[in-house]
């Protein structure tokens, strides 16, 4: 073997790495490959000691470039060349060879050979754990596991929040005072100075037209940076001193041939956490990136990113990092949300066919008398929105393959009527139904007003605490019962024991419903009210207590068609789109707490008027008991200070199920002016008699579940009120309560807290079930439509994504409906 080579090959493969994944273009370097070359080809020449490399060297032209002068076919041939080049000196350094992953296929098969020197555990590649990374210490790690980064691929995948332009270059003469600008200067001189009382660094930068001065406060170690006559990129924004144009504290980078990561261009800006800096993170991930990116597979069917226009995914990924312009950086944005969309879109398509197909469900019969007589009784007509919706949910009880519906409406549109026709219908056609309820209090208020109804048109027959009977309605009886957590031990027990033989033909209850004790004898047709707490884990396990029953999800979150397909494309849906007439616009106002007591004296008045209120007590985060005790103290406070002569109520999530139940059968009744209560109100609670709804530090809610609190009031014909009490709310609380006051539209309502909140609070996503969305905006209907198109054709085509050519992808379906839920 020949002496060591001591060419340093890592900056130009860098390069031409760089260039290659660029398609050749001649961005890489700049002011062009051939001036890179050029002065890289004379330090490298006398290095070079085997006679058979430097003929190779001399044959490439190495010295005498012209690159810029070729197309894209000779350039791609000679970059290949001198990549082989490149790693025969350095095979020849006898070295272990310090591999850098190529960015391109061209090389890539290069690297797989090598790849384990630069991953230990190389076989899980962008899975490897970051502290393969060169330089990433394990205390580094903690600081980006803080950021949910822990592999490679979470570094590839941790895009910027946004990015400073710092692509307009401008000349001294041309920088104005107060804008974020870029200059490309030499230093004149760098000095160590005392600025104001402390120690700083202060430079004189000067280009063709002009001088200035340029300050870091504070940071005198970074003098040493700047040697004369070096070339420097200042990013930053600009001030006056003494009638002089400053730069203070300017982003820098020294220019020297290499790719700018901190100015000059679009620069990152990345989520920090504590002792994690700005530029630390943006070498980082430049690195990591440049390195690692050409391992992820584009695992997008070629057709289908060319009818999309869309970016190679690599591509993609560097531009959503460093992207070349404006125009790139949407277009990756374009490629990587197309990705969460579709594969969100493929999952869900996957998990409608599994059960559709895996069993066929029960085909009832419609249009018994029992269900017109059940109509007829209301005591109002059905607006024609709820009829449509009925008939919609009827023709699908209809048929075999079991129905998976999704029901909209606004609060108070009347979504609980029609859900109780179609448990009629199961339980006419010898089914059980089940309505599943997210808290315990709704799940009372629904027994409670189902067997209201059921009471106009038939008579009780029978009646043993939680179960009941009604005669009349059909050929034989229909038996109601209540199951909730905090029946007794031996309760439920006989409970399950008389669902499980089909003694109940509708069960009403919270989520402890589908836990596992409960089997059902026959079980045709689920309802489940409030979808949004509701996930997808739930759904399934639902559907798994036989009989593949019809399935029918109410909620009050009013989200886009679209985006409810794509996010619910399991389900069809429905959407009530109208409320009962004669309801009022309910006045809402935010109100200092100062202005309590006048609140108070307003509450008092409409009490006096005869109608009643809700008091909501604070959201308390910790604990549910710290809350309970809270809403105690301030109905002491209440009943003792402020309204001795009213009679309260109190209503928390401690309270045994008998209580609760109690205290609002008093509310209902009219007995209690005032119901205090912590949040548990939030859903469903429904007495069209109270009017006024105070919320106490209200900054501390969601919008949608101030949204819901009002919802609460304004059920009857009487003019309502919502007064909203909230003391120094920070600016996103005030932004909150400022929406509420303004707008009624839940829609409006929902879009803004989607906005406010990221899609991940607002559905809850980790408990949904369904996988993160970080680049897909949920604003956006054109690539929601166009994801969802493309999936649904896709899965048309290959049902279950079995043809090789969708190998990758069903695996990035997988992978991301893994990572996205807890509970497969
Ligand atoms: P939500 O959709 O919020 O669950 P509910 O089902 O609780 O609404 O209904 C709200 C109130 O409106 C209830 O008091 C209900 O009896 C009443 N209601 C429902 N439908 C009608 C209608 N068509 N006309 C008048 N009142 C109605
Ligand atoms: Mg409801």
């Amino acid at each position: 073997m020949t002496a060591p080579s001591l060419v340093d090959v890592e900056p130009l493969r860098t390069i031409l790495e760089m260039e290659c994944q660029r398609n050749y273009v001649d961005t890489t370097v700049m002011g062009g490959l051939d001036k890179f070359l050029r002065k890289w080809a004379v330090e490298t020449r006398d290095k070079i000691n085997s006679p058979q490399l430097l003929v190779h060297f001399n044959e490439l032209q190495l010295a005498e470039p012209s690159y810029a002068a070729w197309d894209t076919d000779r350039r791609k041939a000679w970059v290949k060349d001198v990549l082989d080049w490149l790693a025969r000196a350095e095979g020849a350094a006898g070295a272990a060879p310090a591999i850098k992953n190529p960015a391109c296929s061209v090389v890539a098969s290069r690297a797989s050979s090598a790849s384990g020197a630069r991953s230990p555990n190389g076989d899980k590649g962008l899975d490897s754990d970051v502290t393969v990374v060169k330089g990433v210490s394990a205390n580094l790690a903690n600081k980006l596991a803080r950021l949910g980064v822990k592999t490679i691929r979470d570094l590839v995948y941790f895009f910027p929040r946004r990015h400073l332009d710092y692509s307009q270059r401008k000349s001294i003469a041309e920088l104005e005072v107060d804008e974020e600008q870029t200059i490309l200067a030499t230093v004149w001189e760098a000095r160590i100075a005392r600025l104001g009382n402390q120690r700083g660094t202060e430079i004189t930068v000067c280009d063709e037209s002009g001088t200035m001065r340029v300050v870091w406060f504070n940071q005198p170690y970074l003098a040493k940076n700047f040697p004369t006559n070096a070339q420097l990129m200042l990013s930053g924004r600009v001030t006056e001193f003494k009638r002089q144009k400053v730069f203070e504290s300017p982003e820098w980078e020294l220019v020297e041939d290499k790719e700018l990561i901190h100015t000059g261009r679009l620069v990152p800006v990345y989520p920090l956490t504590r002792g994690l800096y700005p530029r630390q993170l943006r070498n980082l991930v430049k690195r990591v990136v440049d390195n690692w990116t050409w391992q992820v597979a584009d695992f997008l069917p070629q057709e289908t990113k060319i009818r999309c226009q869309l970016l190679d995914l690599p591509e993609a990924i560097v531009q959503a990092h460093y992207p070349d312009s404006h125009l790139t950086k949407a277009e990756a944005r374009k490629r990587l949300a197309f990705d969460e969309l579709f594969l969100l879109q493929l999952g869900v398509l996957d998990k409608k066919r599994d059960w559709q197909e895996s069993q066929p469900g029960n085909a009832f019969n419609i249009g018994g008398e029992s269900i017109n007589g059940f109509l007829k009784s209301l005591p109002f007509t059905l607006t024609l929105a709820q009829q449509r919706v009925l008939q919609e949910i009827l023709a699908d009880m209809k048929q075999s393959r079991p129905m998976s519906r999704l029901l909209q409406g606004e609060v108070g549109s009347g979504k609980t009527v029609v859900a109780v026709a179609a448990l009629l219908v199961a339980a006419d056609n010898g089914y059980q139904g089940a309505l599943m309820a997210p808290t315990e209090i709704l799940a009372e208020q629904h027994f409670h007003s189902i067997r209201q109804l059921l009471s106009r048109v038939s008579h009780k027959k029978d009646e043993q605490g939680n179960v009941c009977s009604y005669d009349g309605l059909f050929p034989r009886p229909v038996t109601l019962a209540l199951l909730v957590g905090s029946l007794s031990e031996k309760e439920k027990e006989n409970l399950h024991q008389r669902i499980q033989e089909g003694e109940i033909d509708i069960v009403i209850g919270t989520h402890a419903l589908i836990q596992k004790a409960v089997e059902f004898c026959k079980l045709g047709l689920a309802v489940v009210d409030e979808q949004h707490r509701f996930g997808v884990l739930q759904r399934s396990t639902l559907r798994q207590k036989g009989f593949n029953p019809h399935i029918l999800i109410m909620t009050a979150t009013p989200i886009p068609r679209t985006l409810a397909l794509t996010l619910y494309g399991d389900l069809d849906l429905s959407v009530i789109d109208e409320l009962p007439p004669g309801r009022q616009a309910i006045r809402t106002r935010w109100l200092e707490p100062k202005y309590r007591s006048r609140a108070y004296d307003f509450l008092r008045r409409q009490i006096a008027a005869g109608q009643q209120a809700f008091i909501i007590c604070p959201l308390i985060e910790e604990s549910e008991n710290i809350e309970a005790k809270a809403a105690v103290a301030e109905y002491e406070r209440l009943s003792n200070e402020v309204f001795p002569d009213l009679r309260l109520g109190l209503l928390h999530g401690r309270m045994p199920a008998n209580d609760k139940e109690g205290v609002m059968q008093s509310f209902r009744d009219g007995k209690l002016g005032i119901l205090v209560s912590t949040p548990v109100v939030e859903v469903g609670i429904d007495v069209p008699n109270a009017t006024v709804m105070l919320v106490e530090a209200a900054d501390r809610f969601g919008l949608s579940q101030l949204h819901q609190f009002r919802g609460r009031v304004g059920r009857g014909e009487k003019q309502s009120y919502c007064v909203l009490l909230a003391e120094n709310p920070s600016p996103e609380g005030r932004e909150r309560l400022k929406a509420v006051e303004e707008t009624q539209d839940g829609f409006e309502l929902a879009e803004k807290d989607l906005e406010l909140r990221g899609p991940g609070e607002f559905f809850g996503t980790r408990q949904s079930g369904l996988p993160d969305l970080r680049m897909a905006r949920l604003s956006d209907t054109p690539l929601l439509e166009l994801a969802r198109n493309e999936a649904i054709a896709l899965f048309h085509s290959d049902p279950g994504l079995k043809m090789s050519e969708h190998r990758l992808l069903a695996q990035e379906v997988a992978r991301v409906w893994r990572s996205g839920g807890e509970w497969s």
